[in-house]
């Protein structure tokens, strides 16, 4: 791994020893506060390699207004994680599209890039975005459908650590424009996940655990289903993050 850059588009606080260890690598990484004590423990705490990021996670679309969390949406540099979720959450899709829809309000007159959890609202919210012209983030997109509506939108891509299985992620990695891919762990119980639910996991196959080892796992895969050195295929995937996604709008 030595010499190879390594960059988080997606994750969450984690534990303590989980930040510590990302900090320890260098890792450049997009940390996302879902609700106000996640914010403020993000901003106790500043360090070079961790970007904060904010907002009412659909997951919360029925218990935290917009008015909790306006302070942090307003003072971190990118908005999300933020969407849709009929797979994951029952909250009814009305409350959700609402708070949503307020969020990118807010993006689009901030100006300021978003995060986006689009789970079973695929068709719903690539059609939801085109009325709030901004820069998008497409979070671990794993459904089979709609990828071309996205692509068409321009957005970014934060590839997830199932790449190696999962062929709906794998979809991603060979169809988005090289200049558009991120790598990310959406935390690491969610990379402990990814590999549980890979269908056939073979003897060889180590659950990653360090936020390191699973994004250099996940780059190792992208890079050669593009072709990429995997030193060639770091650096892509942090200036894409860093002077792309993070760039002023
Ligand atoms: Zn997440």
């Amino acid at each position: 791994m030595n010499g190879i850059k390594l960059s988080d588009a997606h994750t969450h606080i984690g534990s303590e020893q989980e930040l510590s260890m990302r900090c320890d690598s260098k890792i450049l990484s997009l940390v996302c506060a879902s609700e106000p004590s996640e914010a403020e423990m993000l901003l106790s705490r500043p360090h070079s390699c961790i970007i904060p990021t904010a907002g009412i996670h659909p997951w919360h679309a029925g218990d935290l207004s917009l008015d909790e969390m306006v302070k942090w949406l307003s003072v971190f540099p990118v908005i999300g994680e933020i969407g849709m979720d009929s797979v994951w959450c029952n909250t009814p899709l009305p409350i959700q599209r609402k708070i949503f829809c307020s969020q990118l309000e807010l993006a689009a007159q901030q100006k300021k890039p978003v995060i986006l959890h689009t789970k079973g609202q695929e068709k719903e919210i690539a059609s939801i975005i085109r009325e709030y012209p901004g820069r998008y983030l497409v979070h671990w997109y794993s459904c089979s459908d709609y990828l071309e509506k996205y692509l068409d939108l321009d957005c970014y891509f934060s590839i997830g650590p199932d790449v190696w299985w999962n062929p709906a992620v794998r979809a991603v990695a060979k169809k988005a424009p090289l200049n558009r891919i991120l790598i990310e762990t959406d935390g690491m119980s969610a990379v402990k996940w990814a590999y549980e639910e890979a269908p056939d996991m073979p003897d060889s196959v180590r659950i990653p655990e360090t936020p390191a080892d699973s994004l250099y796992e996940t780059l190792l895969t992208i890079a050669k289903i593009r072709h990429l050195s995997p030193k060639d295929a770091g650096l892509l995937f942090y200036r894409n993050l860093n002077d792309g996604f993070l760039a002023a709008l």
